[in-house]
């Protein structure tokens, strides 16, 4: 399989693309008058900057959702990069070959589960679409073929930063929860939020250690007041929601602090065990019972 072949792209606004690596992550470019960024630079299991390259001919950089290790795994392949001060650390030390091979493992009974899921999905429900339907792994990955190599030293993003594309500006907003360095990105001409891990339509991680629930539910209520045309998500079935999807997130996340909320027991992409509080329109891990 040809590297291409990993990386699913369309355009989804003017001069935005998704750059989605399907059923894993997707990465967006938002490209302005003088310059163009990705938000987030995906796995690394296959180099993401000659796919940016065939999108846009401005110059890139990556400005980072957080440091997880799906979401930065292409900044070797790029100059400058920029990330919340409290995602530093994790970026610069990077993530260590057992990580990459439990993530490896969760791809692997993704794409054990995709057969069936296709088949069904092709009977009766119809939702699978080049966005979302997962490829194979490229031959002969493993956690030591993918090894992402370091990030540069990254410039800082904080709270109220202007991200200045000429003619475009995407503000920083510092949205804790997810992860301590989660933030989003808003262009308010557009009416365009990129919302990292802190807003997805599949259930929204709140279960690790570095998660904090109250800060994630304060996040999604603040970003329920924007006025926001469409969220651009990093995971799961879609990529993009309408804005209104940003309140029944913060609803969800109020019922949960509230205690009206059924959990019930699930599994994270570690096969971790979890709860998982399920609504209408989305779901949340929170930690198992100790
Ligand atoms: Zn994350
Ligand atoms: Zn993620």
């Amino acid at each position: 399989m040809s590297w291409s072949r990993w990386f699913h792209t369309r355009p989804v606004a003017r001069d935005v693309w998704l750059v989605a690596e399907p059923g894993h992550v997707n990465s967006w470019l938002v490209a302005g008058r003088d310059r163009a960024v990705l938000v987030d630079s995906g796995l690394g299991i296959a180099p993401i900057r000659p796919v940016v390259e065939g999108l846009t001919d401005r110059p890139v950089d990556v400005v980072h959702t957080h440091a997880h290790l799906d979401h930065v795994g292409g900044d070797a392949e790029f100059s400058r990069v920029a990330i919340h001060a409290a995602g530093v650390a994790e970026l610069t030390a990077g993530a260590s070959a057992a990580e990459r091979r439990r993530y490896l493992a969760h791809t692997r009974r993704m794409l054990a589960a995709a057969d069936a899921y296709r088949s069904l999905d092709r009977d009766f429900f119809h939702l699978l679409s080049a966005d979302s339907d997962p490829r194979p792994l490229p031959p002969g990955v493993d956690e030591t073929t993918w090894a992402p190599g370091p990030a540069p030293t990254p410039d800082l993003l904080a709270e109220g930063d202007v991200v200045d594309l000429g003619g475009r500006e995407l503000r920083v907003l510092h949205t804790p929860g997810h992860s301590p360095d989660s933030v989003c990105f808003l262009d308010e001409r557009a009416g365009l939020l990129f919302g990292g891990d802190t807003v997805n339509t599949g259930p929204a991680y709140a279960q690790a250690p570095e998660a904090d629930l109250p800060a994630f539910a304060a996040s999604t209520a603040r970003l329920a007041e924007l006025d926001v045309h469409l969220v651009l998500m990093a995971h799961f079935g879609r990529a993009v929601a309408e804005g209104a999807y940003l309140r029944e997130v913060a609803d969800a996340f109020a019922r949960l602090l509230a205690g009206d909320a059924v959990l019930r027991p699930a599994r994270d992409c570690d096969d971790d065990p979890v709860r998982e509080a399920v609504f209408d329109a989305c779901s949340i891990y929170v930690p198992a019972e100790e």
